[in-house]
């Protein structure tokens, strides 16, 4: 079995490399690429499991490598380890980790060990510290060059604690995430081997071929897509094949997932599968524990999920896969590549929202894969955002009016909050949960909604698609998305990342006065925040018309398209940032103004809309 396997293995490293130069070829960016070969034992009493791995390893860095490290996940979950350490310790701890981990008895904890590390069939020394692996290389890898290694490494899983692990709250038996030794990443900004403390994941695309022996009463599904489907049956055969009687105890299942940065999986006797082909190629995978809760909204579901990849293809790239699974599993909502683990036991409105959200990561976890280490941002808060355009578009029971007001009010909370850290701050050294999650989640969303409030919402939509175009499969950065923008809107908007994601400065404007002036009115902005921005001043008159007054900043080098459908635009200013008031003459008498408003359309993230307006009491 290992033989041929491996034969097989080679023949398609061959082919995925020739793919992987065209295909990952990055004129501007290098980048690291890996195919797994894996081979998992799994002893469903002991919940212990043993595997074998042989990985290529593609060094594309200019850099001679002389370390490695990998990843060690499920050491984790053992009392005092950082991340039980930090779950205790933080102000405001996880309410689904708080001390569990402290608590685990020796047959709940986690652990993955490494019994053997080989480089080119050489000894690579190491020591495993914890959550990670770290070894010395018996001979440097050149750049350029590509090297083999092979582990063997036995883990057990933990009780279900976070994320990963066994017998969920929903009795879910296995969530297999981050289960496997993970060789760490090593980009242009060198290695990140971060210990897991709790917070998420960056990873080297690659092919991953994982075959799993476990009792054949367990149904699987997870990232990959199923090779040997008609040994395997559960719903995954092809129609009308008779799937053979296994002799012995155990089902190997065989999985293939070309291109992608990891490889979960879940697995449990009870699991329902439902399969659903969507007109374009795509097979929706739904695994869950059917019962009198879960049944119906599960059933609706089967509409929903293939809605929400048609809508996110159109809107924000095309699904590179041909596979999505839904899985139960896991202890909220979890992204994996081609997969998502959801807890099952939801109203429909939430399941809907939580598949969504997590289908949407495909885009930019999984297919953009910014570092979610430094830019946690710009995977959480771009899902938040098209999560909300999703969720309004195909979920009838949204209220309906503004989609990303849930964003807005998360921000602000923060903003105001006293305990608000800088986007740019590393995920895992963020003081507070709550300022975490409010900056990933709500700022990080209207990162996007203000740079459809600068550059128009035209330029957004398109500039959303332009930098999947530009970017997918390699790992963009901040500055990265910023440039896509400034080409797409022919803005500059450097000084927006500036403020947006390297400070916390805030946006307040206001309407400080307004006067007659003869035939004319003179109306006083003011800027009170210290982050500027660019104002639209929508005038509405006595008899009802509107017209707008634009005053884009002097830095930004140009102006946002008038609105198709907004109000006539009567006036361009330019404000320099410098000066905290702007004073503009309107060609109208003040007995003709009902009211003045700063950026009606609510896009602008002022943090005190109460000095926003001003209405003419008669
Ligand atoms: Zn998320």
């Amino acid at each position: 079995m290992m033989r041929r396997l491996n034969g097989l293995f080679y023949g398609m490293l061959i082919t995925a490399f020739g793919i992987c130069q065209a295909s990952f070829g990055q004129e501007d960016r290098w980048q690291q690429s890996v195919s797994y070969q894996m081979e998992v034992d799994m002893d469903v009493v002991s919940n212990q499991y043993t595997g074998k791995q042989t990985i290529a390893y593609t060094n594309n860095s200019p850099d001679t490598l002389y370390r490695v490290f990998f990843h060690l996940y499920y050491n984790a979950f053992q009392p005092n380890s950082m991340m039980d350490v930090r779950s205790r310790t933080i102000v405001d701890p996880d309410r689904r980790v708080t001390d569990r981990i402290s608590k685990l008895k020796p047959n709940e904890v986690g652990y993955l060990n490494v019994s053997q590390l080989k480089m080119n069939g050489l000894d690579v020394s190491f020591e495993q510290v914890e959550t990670v692996l770290e070894g010395d290389l018996p001979h440097p890898i050149l750049p350029h060059t590509t090297v083999l290694f092979e582990t063997s490494f036995d883990g057990q899983v933990p009780l279900q604690v976070r994320r990963s692990g066994r017998d969920s709250e929903e009795g879910v038996r296995y969530s297999m995430s981050q289960w496997y030794p993970k060789i760490s990443n090593y980009d242009y900004q060198g290695w990140h081997a971060n210990p897991y403390v709790g917070r998420e994941f960056y990873g080297i695309w690659g092919d991953f071929d994982v075959s799993i022996s476990i009792d054949k009463t367990y149904i699987l599904g997870g990232t990959g897509y199923l090779q040997n489907s008609n040994e395997i049956g559960h719903g995954y055969e092809d129609p009308g094949v008779t799937v053979p009687e296994i002799d012995g105890e155990k089902l190997t299942w065989h999985f293939y997932a070309p291109r992608v940065h990891d490889f979960m999986w879940a697995a449990d006797p009870k699991y329902t599968h439902d399969r659903i082909e969507m007109d374009n190629g795509i097979t929706v995978h739904h695994l869950y524990i059917k019962n009198s809760q879960t049944a119906p909204n599960w059933e609706k579901l089967k509409s929903y999920t293939p809605a929400a990849i048609t809508y996110m293809s159109e809107h924000f790239g095309e699904y590179p896969y041909k596979q999505f699974s839904v899985i139960q599993g896991g202890d909220g909502g979890m992204e994996y590549p081609m997969s998502t683990l959801i807890t099952g036991q939801r109203t429909l409105g939430s399941l809907v929202g939580v598949m969504v959200h997590e289908l949407i990561h495909s885009w930019f976890h999984g297919v953009l894969g910014s570092n979610e280490s430094l830019y946690s941002w710009m995977d959480e808060g771009f899902t938040t955002y098209a999560g909300n355009l999703t969720m309004a578009n195909i979920f009838s029971d949204v209220p309906s009016g503004f989609p990303h007001r849930g964003s807005y009010a998360g921000y602000e909370r923060l903003a105001t909050s006293g305990l608000e850290e800088p986007l740019s701050t590393h995920a895992d050294h963020f003081n507070t949960n709550f300022a975490y999650g409010s900056a990933a989640y709500s700022k990080g969303s209207l990162f996007l909604s203000q740079l459809e409030y600068i550059m128009g919402e035209g330029h957004l939509a398109k500039g959303m698609l332009r930098y999947w175009n530009t970017w997918k499969f390699k790992h963009p950065n901040v500055n990265d998305v910023i440039r896509v923008m400034e080409k797409q809107s022919g803005l500059e908007l450097d000084w927006f990342k500036e403020y947006w994601v390297f400070s916390t400065k805030t946006i307040d404007y206001a309407i400080s006065d307004v006067s007659a002036s003869g035939q004319q009115t003179k109306i006083t902005l003011e800027r009170i925040g210290l982050m500027p921005m660019p104002i639209d001043l929508v005038v509405t008159y006595t008899d009802g018309s509107q017209e707008q007054i634009y005053l884009p900043l002097v830095i930004q080098r140009g102006q946002k398209p008038e609105k198709a459908d907004g109000p006539k635009r009567i006036l361009t200013e330019r404000w320099p940032w410098t000066n905290e008031q702007k004073e503009i003459l309107l060609d109208r008498p003040l007995a003709n103004i009902q009211s003045i408003e700063i950026d009606p359309s609510l896009l602008m993230a002022d943090i005190d809309r109460s000095n926003n307006v001003f209405s003419n009491e008669k």
